[in-house]
């Protein structure tokens, strides 16, 4: 095999999967890693680190792998990464690690992220995960949310030594991890809830079915229980809908509640009691990441899935991997389509959604060619579910019951990129919760940058 070629993955045949929710991918085993890690350069300007937001150090940890020091590379990983399992198997590398990567200027990039997948379930299955601070502060620190953001901060604070619990509303930590990603992309027992397990064993304190603006206020936190800063990591998970007749009928879903009823409360496992729509034909509005895990989930629950976007193939925000993924499943892409309405019978069930055709015009303020309707190109697809993945925004509850905390027009709150700082003293924020909805490896970024300035922040006080 060239050099210029990486080592190609194992992955569980296209017709099988589609009907299971086993995981699609099977990663790399040690020979086959080590052969990928050799087409490494190690070079010395490493331009893959700059394109990591949590900073790795690609080419160390990749030279431990050539080596066959395993160990030590999960070492050089748990550094800088809290969730390294997850982000081997999630992150979109090819816009950011191995988008930048030397190799891929005239070949394929490094799989860093497939390197990092087999160092961090190999540190697993051995065992191995990083430890906690010897010395400590003595100051406690409140984190809002179990998702990516508020687990990086937290365990960044509790390797710095501070006394440090994340309160989250739902009754089991991992945030979109846990409930939006599917199992058949990120295997909760075998990977969320161990890497979640290895932040604890730093000394992090988990409290469960804590709503945070409901059960107890940011201002209680710091004024009554002690805490001396709080991170807000709470995400972005309000779903947006269309606003087009039909949407509240019954079949109509948004693809956070239809994962979640599959992910979090297991409906697609027969010995769960979670009620779930097995739908005969489902349509999925959107194109991004969201809409391909809300379509390859209908797909494997048995209904014929269509993709229904309002742009071309290559103005789809989701992975490449992702899709490609989808369309050997079988996800039919309708390309080019704009819902208008969803139709019912008179009980008030989806029986069809009217669409109409579009075409590209010029670009938009997003640099995206516009999509138009073509004139008179209004058709009826039979369904019997739609399923609305267009997006989410932050909910407004915390920034509603606290006091001095600000937000912009899109209800994120505001908050400085390189340390997290809000407008609210001792109170910090980042993930979703400021960008709005973005990638687990930004969210852990900006844990990670918060965790630092709240370090700062209690040191000069
Ligand atoms: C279906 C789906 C697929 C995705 N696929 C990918 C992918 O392949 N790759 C990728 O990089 N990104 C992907 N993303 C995006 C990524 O998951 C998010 O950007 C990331 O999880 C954001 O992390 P976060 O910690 O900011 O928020 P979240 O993961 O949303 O976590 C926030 C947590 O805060 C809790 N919370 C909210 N409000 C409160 C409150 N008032 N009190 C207490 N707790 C609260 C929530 O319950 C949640 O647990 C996907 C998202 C979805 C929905
Ligand atoms: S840019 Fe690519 S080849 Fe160079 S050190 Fe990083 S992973 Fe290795």
């Amino acid at each position: 095999m060239s050099v210029l070629e990486k080592i190609p993955v194992r992955e569980q045949d296209p017709k099988i999967r589609a009907a299971n929710f086993e995981e699609v991918c099977y990663g790399y085993n040690q020979e086959e890693a080590t052969a990928e890690a050799i087409r490494c350069i190690n070079c010395k300007n490493a331009k893959c680190i700059s394109g990591c937001p949590v900073g790795i150090n690609i080419p160390a940890f990749i030279q431990e792998i050539k080596k066959g020091e395993i160990e030590a590379a999960y070492r050089i990983i748990a550094d800088a990464s809290a969730l390294p399992a997850v982000c081997g198997r999630v992150c979109p590398q090819e816009s950011q690690c191995e988008g930048k990567c030397i190799r891929g200027i005239k070949g394929d990039a490094v799989s860093i992220g497939k390197l990092e997948r087999f160092v961090a379930d190999w540190a697993m299955e051995h065992g191995i995960c990083a430890s906690p601070s010897a010395e400590k502060k003595g100051k406690k620190v409140a984190v809002v949310g179990a998702g990516p953001a508020g687990l990086t901060c937290a365990g960044d604070l509790a390797k710095m030594g501070y006394d440090v619990t994340i309160f989250e509303a739902l009754h089991q930590p991992g945030g979109v991890l846990l409930y939006g990603i599917p199992e058949f992309r990120l295997p909760k027992d075998k990977i969320v809830k161990k890497e979640i397990e290895n932040v604890q064993k730093l000394g992090v304190k988990i409290e469960c079915n804590v709503v945070v603006g409901r059960s107890v206020t940011i201002d209680q936190l710091l004024s009554e229980e002690g805490f001396e800063a709080v991170f807000i990591g709470s995400g972005a998970g309000l779903p947006k809908f269309m606003g087009i007749p039909g949407e509240s009928a019954n079949g109509v879903f948004s693809a956070n509640e239809y994962l979640t009823r599959n992910n979090l409360m297991k409906a697609f496992r027969d010995d769960y009691d979670t009620p779930i729509v097995r739908g005969k034909k489902v349509a999925v509005v959107g194109g991004g990441n969201v809409a391909m895990d809300a379509a390859r989930t209908a797909l494997r629950l048995g209904a014929e899935t269509h993709i229904v976007y309002r742009r071309s193939e290559a103005e789809l925000p989701a992975r490449l991997e992702e899709i490609h993924h989808a369309k050997e499943e079988g996800v039919v892409f309708d390309l080019l389509t704009n819902p208008t309405e969803i139709l019912t019978d008179e009980k008030g069930n989806v029986t069809g959604m009217t669409c109409v055709r579009m075409e590209l015009g010029e670009p938009d303020a997003s640099g995206r060619r516009r999509p138009q309707v073509i004139p008179g190109s209004e058709f009826t697809m039979e369904l019997d579910t739609v399923i609305m993945a267009l997006g989410t925004s932050p909910n407004p509850l915390i920034s509603s019951t606290t006091e001095g905390l600000d937000v912009n027009k899109w209800k994120c709150i505001v908050a400085r990129e390189e340390n997290g700082e809000t407008s609210k003293e001792g109170v910090y924020a980042g993930g979703d919760a400021v960008t709005g909805a973005a990638t687990v490896i930004l969210a852990m970024g900006a844990g990670k940058a918060a965790a630092k300035g709240i370090d700062e922040y209690l040191s000069s006080k």
